[in-house]
């Protein structure tokens, strides 16, 4: 039996990860945790009867508490429910399904208490990154991927030797708005830029998908992950999504991994590593495929990966602005209260205003995201 504790249990990767606990016998859940939707983790509780379920929202989570009065099932709510999900001395697995920086709690919670991660929740990385690696290194604990394009490198380098890495090529499917130019994109609605044409995913990484961002954040990521330099990093848009990122040895060998776009797929993986267990369902057919294309990703347009690469470069917290400030637009692009392109200026303004801190630890990141976070209100008022 492996037993997994789901941060996130009502999101896209939460959902999808408990599918591949319903296919599997030998998975069980220990501990759910959610925001506040309580009305479907009560759903989730009752099917997979945890030993605890977390809740953001406190109230959420009195209110939990007595709709659950019936089972055993103890109710937390809070950060102290975060940090009982995270450290549950049954779990094997911490899946971190959460979004946001607000992640980065506990994930080093979890790493604390010695519990392998399976890692959905980019941000946590791209904000502390330098501060959770050598920590799962100091503990002896695994990050397991769950993003596709990381999943598919860590695929790729299964037996090899990170000496020999010359580049990761990561795939990128372009998103929603693939081909438009900058005067295109003004006044696109919230609802285009949510429908992604591969992946149907949580709002922010939809929104994130459409200006780049995310492959921004998942080039920052893979840094971290892989300990490569930012010129060892390429992205390469691949339309179709079936190739989910590649590795260019120094030998010029180029692995690649293929599947179809089922994020249950990476999901598995992390769960399992290193068995790639039988999955039901669709294969690729290359006879239908016939072709994959490529393209050159259009910087001048979408800019959240070139402000990405730049804010990795200029390194210390300056992703950390990057990340706070992209967190802070996307939520009010998503309340209509500033438009798609705003989006990328909310970014370049506060990157601009940032005094780079270095080495920031957990505190001092969530003092920058307060003071961003009252500059930007403050800068923004509507
Ligand atoms: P989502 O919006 O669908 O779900 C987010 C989940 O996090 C929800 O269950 C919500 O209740 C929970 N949550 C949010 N704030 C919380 C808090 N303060 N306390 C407790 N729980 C909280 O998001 P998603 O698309 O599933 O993405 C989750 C993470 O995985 C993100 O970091 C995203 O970038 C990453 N990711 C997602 C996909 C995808 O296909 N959806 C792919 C790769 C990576
Ligand atoms: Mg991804």
């Amino acid at each position: 039996m492996k037993n997994l504790a789901i941060l996130g249990s009502t999101g896209s990767i939460g959902t999808q990860t408990l599918d591949v606990v319903r296919a599997n016998k030998d998975l069980k859940v220990v501990a759910l945790g959610v925001k506040s939707n309580i009305e479907v983790l009560e759903k989730q509780a009752r099917e997979f009867k945890p030993e605890m379920v977390a809740v953001w929202d406190e109230d959420k989570a009195k209110e939990l508490e007595i709709k659950l009065a019936d089972t055993d099932i103890k109710v937390v709510g809070g950060m102290i429910g975060l940090f009982e999900l995270a450290t549950n001395i049954h779990s094997d697995l911490l899946v971190t399904a959460i979004v946001g920086m607000i992640g980065i709690w506990p994930t080093i919670m979890g790493l604390n208490a010695g519990k392998d991660i399976a890692l959905a929740n980019k941000e946590t990385l791209v904000t502390a990154g330098h501060l959770v690696m050598p920590l799962a290194k100091e503990k002896g604990v695994s990050i397991f991927p769950v993003d596709s394009e990381h999943s598919a490198i860590f695929q790729v380098l299964h037996g090899e030797q990170h000496s020999d890495i010359e580049k990761l090529l990561i795939t990128a499917s372009g998103g929603p708005f693939r081909g438009k130019k900058t005067e295109d994109l003004a006044n696109v609605t919230v609802e285009q830029a949510l429908a992604h044409p591969n992946w149907s995913m949580g709002r922010k990484i939809s929104i994130d998908s459409a200006t780049l961002v995310n492959k921004g954040l998942e080039v920052m990521e893979a840094r971290w992950l892989f300990d490569v330099t930012m010129d060892q990093i390429e992205v390469v848009v691949q339309p179709q999504s079936i190739i989910h990122s590649m590795v260019a040895f120094k030998d010029g060998a180029v692995l690649a991994e293929l599947g179809l776009s089922d994020m249950k797929i990476p999901i598995q993986y992390a769960i399992y590593y290193p068995e790639h267990r039988y999955f039901p369902g669709e294969r690729l057919d290359f006879a239908t495929l016939r072709k994959l294309d490529f393209e050159e990703p259009d910087m001048e347009t979408f800019k959240g990966l070139p402000l990405a690469m730049e804010a990795s470069r200029k390194g210390g917290s300056m992703p950390i602005a990057f990340n706070i400030a992209n967190e802070w637009a996307v939520a009010k692009f998503l309340d209509r209260k500033i438009g798609f392109l705003d989006i990328y200026k909310v970014i370049e303004e506060t990157m601009e205003q940032h005094t780079i801190v270095q080495d920031p630890d957990v505190r001092t990141i969530f003092e920058i995201e307060r003071d961003i976070y009252s500059w930007l209100d403050k800068k923004w008022q509507f």
